[in-house]
């Protein structure tokens, strides 16, 4: 997620991470404990009996954020490596896939993807990745980027993408669906989506740069975003000649933003490529609006963990 200045001003709402459950549940979403972890997980997925998946939460891990014990599954410079590995095990026990092999990624928001079918002992760099080989659970780390799970319920296939704002503009959604269609037949009716936690369109302001490149992408983009979209995306200057204004220098107004609803965005995607939209489950939590329960790169002003979303296939 690209550095901007922290926009969120809103009132920060404290809840206990135990109601993790709470509008998840009517979504199409559990919550569920697993030891001292909370995950989520999908309904629909869940039904796949021979599928493996889950979403982390920030609670109940071993790594220390300022005075906190959270569960960070990514690797930061403020935790230690046997933290994260410790976390990453709790995790994965959690989920009930401790023996599966765990695949991560060196995540860049590029659109590009890998077909894993063996084990990996190194990252690859990219955001995307899609297997039809048991035993191994694909993994994208995210905290405000949305983390999307994809499963082939006729072919036996997944696969895992981390979605930001580039991401998204790049269309990596569409293409892994694409990418699982030339390696495994994957038709789009046949694919149950999961679209994580991630940042809200009550909480992510964008510059005009992103709504622009939004604009000439997708020509339903007007409908993903809250704010002078229009005025932004038509690439009009607010003030093409300042001299003209009563505004004296360093008294300009700053410029307009936006926010934007990336989840919004990539439900469209999926239903575009052909995904039904009832088998699309999209998360409602906002991390920036719930940093009792997650990760927020922007709610937290970047210093924070990263939560992960897992799919696999039952060795
Ligand atoms: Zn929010």
């Amino acid at each position: 997620m690209r550095k901007l200045r922290k926009p969120y001003t809103g009132v920060r709402r404290r809840r206990s991470a135990d109601r993790a459950g709470d509008g998840a549940a009517r979504a199409g979403w559990r919550a569920s404990r697993a030891g001292r972890l909370t995950l989520m997980r999908a309904s629909q997925l869940e039904h796949l009996p021979w599928a493996v998946h889950g979403f982390s939460t920030r609670s109940g891990g071993l790594s220390l954020l300022g005075e906190e014990r959270v569960l960070n599954l990514g690797w930061a410079e403020w935790d230690t490596r046997e933290a994260v590995e410790a976390n990453r095990a709790a995790f994965l026990r959690g989920l009930g896939g401790g023996r599966m092999w765990l695949v991560t990624l060196e995540q860049c928001h590029s659109d590009v993807m890998y077909l894993v079918d063996s084990p990996r002992a190194h990252e690859l760099r990219g955001d995307a990745l899609v297997t039809r080989t048991p035993g191994l659970l694909l993994a994208v780390q995210s905290a405000d980027c949305v983390p999307i799970l994809l499963a082939d319920a006729r072919h036996r296939a997944v696969a895992a993408v981390h979605a930001g704002w580039r991401g998204t503009l790049a269309r990596i959604a569409e293409k892994t669906l694409g990418r699982m269609r030339m390696e495994f037949d994957t038709r789009a009716e046949d694919v149950v989506a999961a679209l994580g936690p991630a940042i809200g369109g009550c909480c992510y302001e964008v510059g005009p740069e992103v709504a622009q490149a939004f604009a000439a992408q997708f020509p339903e983009a007007r409908e993903w975003f809250e704010g002078p979209f229009d005025r932004l995306a038509g690439g009009d200057d607010p003030a093409p000649f300042p001299w003209l204004s009563m505004t004296p220098p360093g008294h300009e107004e700053p410029a307009p933003r936006v926010r934007l609803d990336l989840r919004a965005a990539n439900r469209r995607q999926l239903e575009s490529a052909g995904v039904p939209a009832a088998q699309i489950a999209a998360n409602a939590l906002c991390t920036a609006c719930r940093t009792d329960l997650l990760f927020s790169h922007r709610g937290e002003r970047g210093r924070t963990g990263r939560m992960m979303a897992v799919i696999g296939i039952r060795a």
